[in-house]
């Protein structure tokens, strides 16, 4: 079984994930974005060992934790090569953002660049990236077909859509990830997002004011 836990952390109240497999142990850590001492702990339950840190995107509150739970785990992180100056930029963007836990924000060593369709494995579930630009130009799903799981990092929200306008960012990149990436995987496929509650692709699909049909006919609630 694919297992889904998460910590709300950092001054963006970002989700931090961790996925496995249940029968192996086998999991990743999705967006570490700080505050290690409460996303370790997410992988005690059944004892599972982070093999690999998936990042969605390069900014900081999804970030800033990365090289840090590098360090602690042994495992290392992936990015969409597209993303990467964010990363490099993590100082910065923590000094305009306003992170100060000691520790964070150090640029993490990129040990593997992601490409859209690239699959991978955790234990018995198979995984997919799914570049999907539009919040970042190196924004990126990860997706468990078997599963019928999404991690959307900040391309789309319960009832909303990622920010694009952030450098890189590009709203109509945004409406066609969403639209042609995402919804075609089917409406009962359950998304956790970079922030807030998760939700079902098909209700996104309907109503989303931003990409949904509502927003087609103009009728924004
Ligand atoms: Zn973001
Ligand atoms: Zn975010």
């Amino acid at each position: 079984m694919l297992v889904v836990r998460h910590a709300v952390v950092g001054p963006f109240a970002e989700n931090t994930y961790l996925v496995g497999d249940s029968e192996t142990g086998e999991a990743a850590l999705v967006d570490p974005g700080g505050e290690l001492d409460r996303i370790l702990p997410l992988r005690e339950p059944g004892g599972l060992r982070v093999g690999r840190i998936l990042l969605t995107h390069g900014h900081i509150d999804h970030a800033a934790g990365c090289a840090a739970a590098m360090k602690r785990l042994g495992a290392p992180c992936q990015i969409h090569p597209a993303d990467v100056p964010w990363l490099e930029a993590l100082p910065q963007q923590a000094a305009m953002f306003g992170f100060e836990e000691e520790g964070l924000a150090e640029p993490p060593q990129v040990g593997h660049h992601h490409q859209d369709g690239e699959p991978f494995a955790l234990g018995r579930q198979a995984g997919r990236i799914l570049h999907t630009p539009g919040h970042s130009a190196g924004s990126c799903c990860l997706f468990f077909e078997e599963a019928r799981v999404l991690f959307a990092g900040d391309t789309l929200f319960a009832g909303s859509v990622g920010r694009t306008d952030l450098p890189g960012g590009d709203f109509e990149a945004l409406e066609r990830s969403i639209r042609e990436k995402l919804f075609p995987l089917g409406d009962d496929v359950r998304f956790y997002p970079g922030h807030g509650p998760s939700g079902l692709l098909g209700d996104e699909r309907r109503a989303n004011p931003f990409v949904g049909e509502a927003s087609r006919r103009g009728r924004f609630v």
